[in-house]
């Protein structure tokens, strides 16, 4: 069997094992394979597997990457995880299943029209600027809760939130401040926690993990 697959195969047994043992959770939570920068050859034993759920960063070479693999095998289902610029939307829209990084009411905005114009309703995620850091995007913890309102207004259809914990922290408070305003605000879906800390996620109840190095390797 391909390394990666038995990679993936570890991982899920893991998951498997904290759901079970946890057992407040409602469902199992999903593992988006983070498949950036590899190659298609290099990700395909994942896919002829038969997994489902892939991450990529850039619209640009998701669109390379996926498209005609998505045409063909209609399940599965592709998260953007990486900022989206305003001009890459129209795009974007067209090949994601999920957007996990709307992060101001400009993206909002633009969205709202390309959907329209498109017929398309994608679910997306609300990226929490969780570590307060100048560097990273997202909506702050205060605002969050106003600028749900304002997607929802949109009509979006946000189903969670998401975030990327400042590294070199311990994560385990940044989930804990996740989960409650998942919580508050009755979102179904919860997307965190990466190869270094995902069943801390888990336990913190993440609904989408996303798993790049522990799958497919380390990036170059
Ligand atoms: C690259 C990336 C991941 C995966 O990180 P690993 O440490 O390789 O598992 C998860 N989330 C986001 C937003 C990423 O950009």
């Amino acid at each position: 069997m391909h390394n990666t697959v038995e990679n993936l195969l570890k991982i899920n047994e893991n998951v498997k094992a904290k759901f079970e043992r946890i057992g407040n959770l409602s469902k199992l939570p999903k593992i988006i394979a983070v498949s950036k920068t590899f190659k298609i050859e290099h990700i395909l034993p994942v896919i002829n597997y038969g997994h489902l759920h892939y991450g990529e960063n850039k619209v640009q070479e998701a669109v390379e990457k996926w498209t005609s693999i998505k045409n063909e095998n209609k399940k599965i289902n592709l998260h953007l995880i990486g900022r989206l610029q305003t001009n890459k939307v129209k795009a974007a829209i067209k090949l994601f299943d999920y957007i996990h990084s709307l992060d101001s009411k400009k993206l909002a905005d633009k969205i709202y029209n390309i959907q329209n114009e498109l017929k398309i309703r994608t679910k997306q995620f609300i990226q929490v600027n969780i570590g307060n850091e100048h560097q990273k995007s997202g909506i702050s913890i205060n605002e969050v809760s106003n600028f749900y309102t304002y997607c929802k207004n949109l009509n979006l259809d946000i189903v969670g939130l998401m975030c990327i914990p400042p590294f070199n922290e311990d994560t385990t408070k940044h989930f804990k401040t996740m989960s409650s305003l998942n919580k508050e605000l009755n979102l179904r879906e919860l997307s965190m926690g990466m190869s270094s800390d995902y069943l801390n996620a888990i336990e913190n109840n993440a609904t989408f993990v996303r798993i790049g190095s522990s799958i497919f390797g380390q990036r170059s």
